[in-house]
């Protein structure tokens, strides 16, 4: 199954991802992820995207769309896949109908109030991806899968948030008319526990 994960930042996509593609097996493929490796690794790409990712703006869509073009022809993908993070603007949506059939979009829905609290209070894992709420952390600073120091990451900055959350508004939230259009929109409420979010996530995808 080919699965997109729409929402704002800090609606949970990436929490939400990490565990519908542990309980189907299949890979997530987070673009977010993909550019702060690359940032990480000092790349030609991940020098070209940091400017905009520092800035809350989104990376160029012809530099996103080619990653996500290679990627998804990797071997891992044949069964199936979560893109969480892509597309993110009607450009990138009609760039993917070229190679790739996508089967449901899950669009987890957050009022941006709350969206504040969660990125201001997130912290990740550069090693391994996992994210974490400060509000659950009590003491702890290490990630629980692979040992490795949590960091708040610079774009989850309060100077930041509001210009993505601007962007999301005019540039993402397109493409929920454009997948509701052709039948593919499922909407779960991303408010409330996590493990009932990820029962609905995985009703909505036809997996309860
Ligand atoms: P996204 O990938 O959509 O930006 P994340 O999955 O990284 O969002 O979640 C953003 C922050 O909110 C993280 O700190 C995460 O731990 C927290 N979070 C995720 N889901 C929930 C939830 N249902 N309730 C409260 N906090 C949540
Ligand atoms: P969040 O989980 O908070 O929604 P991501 O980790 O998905 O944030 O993305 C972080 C940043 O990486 C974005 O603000 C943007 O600059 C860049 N980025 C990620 N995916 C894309 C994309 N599909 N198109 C353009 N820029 C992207
Ligand atoms: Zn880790």
């Amino acid at each position: 199954m080919n699965i997109i994960f729409l929402g704002p930042p800090g609606a949970g996509k990436g929490t939400q991802a990490q565990r519908i593609c542990a309980a189907l097996n299949i890979p997530q493929i987070s673009t977010g992820d993909i550019l702060r490796r690359a940032m990480k690794e000092g790349t030609p790409t991940g020098m070209k995207a940091k400017s905009y990712i520092d800035a809350g703006q989104l990376v160029p869509d012809e530099v996103i769309i080619d990653i996500v073009k290679d990627r998804l022809q990797m071997d891992d993908c044949k069964a199936g896949y979560i893109l969480d993070g892509f597309p993110r603007t009607v450009p990138q949506a009609e760039a993917l109908e070229q190679f790739a059939k996508i089967d449901s979009v899950i669009e987890l829905a957050v009022e941006d109030e709350k969206l504040i609290k969660r990125i201001s209070g997130r912290r990740v894992c550069t090693k391994c991806g996992a994210t974490y709420h400060i509000s659950l952390l009590g003491d702890k600073t290490t990630c629980d899968n692979c040992g490795e120091t949590l960091i708040q990451r610079n774009d989850d900055k309060a100077e930041t948030v509001l210009n993505r959350l601007t962007v999301y508004h005019s540039q993402t939230a397109p493409l929920v008319a454009f997948y509701e259009s052709k039948g593919l929109l499922k909407k779960v409420d991303g408010d409330g526990d996590m493990d009932a979010i990820f029962g609905k996530i995985m009703e909505a995808l036809g997996q309860a």
